[in-house]
Formats: structure tokens, C-alpha cells, sequence
């Protein structure tokens, strides 16, 4: 670890929303088991790409998770304490909000992120390829980043969810079940 952590000393983080912060799939499901078949669980999630199996088009997909966000203020954490948590992150490294959720909702976002205390440097929406932004580090339940990360080297703290289950651990990519053992993990032998 004491490698580990000399290589990560001034560390940026790159800290995802969707699936790490927020728990917008639990919105995304209330939305899809209002209109649509089949009904489904969040354990029913288990591929990245789930809307293929349910034969609709991932612009159908992402419309959904839209709607999810212009009713952000149902959206729950996806844990308890995330503004300390997130503080406590924060005194590692340089800790920016980096997601995939396009340029037009960074409003929403804010509001969101601010209705639940969380501090950040910056916030990078519409981030399509994430690794390319050369952070040290990544907090993510993304199967895609956590490929490419660990393929480039950079640390990725995975968050365990449902669709990300396949992804193994290796140097650089470890599974986290929440923010307090990311912040265990880059904080050990420090
Ligand atoms: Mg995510």
C-alpha cells in the first residue's frame, strides 16, 4: 500500500454521481413499473447495458433516466452521511464531481448536490470518456471505466452494484460497498 499511496500523494479524484452519490436507478425503476413490462428490481440490473435485454434502444433507456433527473429532488442518496463523508474525501485530495449527465441538466445537479451538502472542487458534466481526463483516481460503478482505468493505470474504487458484479478486482480496481472504505483504501499508510 505504501507505493500505492506515494503514487497517489496530491491525488484528484474524480467522484461519480449516478450510482455512486445519487440513487437514481431506484427513480428510473418507480418510472419504468408505472408504464411498462416487464417489472423490475434493482437486483434485476445486472448488466450495464440491461436495456438490450428488455429490446428497447438505449435512447429509450437514457429518456427515462432524464425524466428520473427533472424529478431530482425524489432522488435519494445512495447513502447515509454523504456531505461528511464526502468532506472526509476531500482531505485526501481534490475531489470533483465528474458524470456523464449531459451539459443542459448541470442545474439539476447542483441543486441536487447542494440540497444534500456535498462539497467539490468542480463539477465536469457531459463527461463521455472519463479516463481520458487523466485523473488519479475514480469512484465509479461503471464496468466501462473500471476496464479503462485499470488499463491505464488509474485507480478505480468501484462502487458495488447489481450491474457491475462482473468486473473482478485486481491493482487497480477495488470494490468498494460505499464511501467509507474509499476513503479507508486511499487514506491507508498515508
Ligand atoms: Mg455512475
Amino acid at each position: 500500500m505504501r507505493g500505492l499511496n506515494a503514487r497517489l500523494w496530491g491525488m484528484r479524484i474524480a467522484l461519480d454521481l449516478d450510482g455512486v452519490l445519487a440513487d437514481t436507478i431506484k427513480v428510473w425503476l418507480r418510472i419504468w413499473n408505472e408504464e411498462r413490462f416487464p417489472k423490475l428490481t434493482y437486483e434485476s440490473i445486472d448488466t450495464w447495458d440491461f436495456w438490450r435485454k428488455l429490446g428497447i434502444p438505449e435512447s429509450e433507456f437514457a429518456g427515462v433516466f432524464a425524466r428520473a433527473w427533472r424529478m431530482w429532488e425524489e432522488i435519494p442518496p445512495l447513502e447515509e452521511g454523504l456531505a461528511e463523508k464526502v468532506r472526509r474525501l476531500s482531505e485526501l485530495g481534490r475531489v470533483d464531481v465528474v458524470t456523464g449527465r449531459p451539459v443542459e441538466e448541470r442545474e439539476r445537479v447542483v441543486l441536487w448536490l447542494r440540497k444534500h451538502g456535498i462539497g467539490y472542487e468542480r463539477l465536469v458534466v457531459g463527461a463521455t470518456d472519463k479516463i481520458r481526463l487523466g485523473y488519479e483516481v475514480y469512484i465509479d460503478d461503471s464496468p466501462i471505466v473500471a476496464t479503462q482505468g485499470a488499463s491505464s493505470g488509474r485507480l478505480v474504487l468501484l462502487r458495488d452494484q447489481p450491474w457491475n458484479r462482473e468486473v473482478r478486482s485486481n491493482y487497480y480496481v477495488r470494490r468498494i460497498r460505499g464511501l467509507e472504505e474509499a476513503i479507508r483504501i486511499l487514506s491507508a499508510d498515508l
